[in-house]
């Protein structure tokens, strides 16, 4: 039975900042992935604040909003069968360091905070998260 999903994608400032924008977006095409919607934007620290919610009491928060927050990012809805978890094998393991090769973290990622990529990691939050950025 066909399952397609739609999940929220962040190339985030590292990579963004290295024009690593389109051939990002092509590893998505090349995967399947429709891109259905996208943007650049710069959101304010406030922002990340709350899209990062669920690690507020983590030791990385702050960081991690300051550098979200630090320049433009691409924010985009992609969808395909299975796109969630399609997209989390894409995108590979958080610290490239761990990341499988062919995966976007593992080609681009430079470290833990700075792994190039975003992805909703779960249909729930995906809603969530595209709601977020696409409330239209
Ligand atoms: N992060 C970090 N240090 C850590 C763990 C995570 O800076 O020890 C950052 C990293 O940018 C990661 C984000 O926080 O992508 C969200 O963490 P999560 O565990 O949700 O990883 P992801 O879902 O992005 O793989
Ligand atoms: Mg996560």
């Amino acid at each position: 039975m066909s399952n397609i999903e739609q999940t929220l994608s962040i190339i985030k400032p590292d990579a963004v900042e290295r024009n690593l924008e389109n051939e990002i977006k092509e590893m998505f095409k090349n995967n399947g992935f429709s891109i259905l919607k996208e943007k650049k934007i710069q959101i304010e620290k406030s922002e990340a604040e709350n899209f990062y919610k669920v690690h507020e009491t983590k030791p990385f928060y702050n960081d991690l909003c300051e550098y979200l927050s630090s320049g433009p990012i691409v924010v985009m809805v992609l969808e395909k069968e299975n796109a969630v978890l399609g997209n989390r094998e894409l995108m590979g393991a958080t610290n490239p360091k761990d990341a499988a090769d062919g995966t976007i973290r593992k080609k681009y990622g430079i470290s833990i905070d700075k792994n190039s990529v975003h992805g909703s990691d779960s249909v729930e939050n995906a809603k969530i998260e595209i709601e977020f950025f696409f409330k239209d």
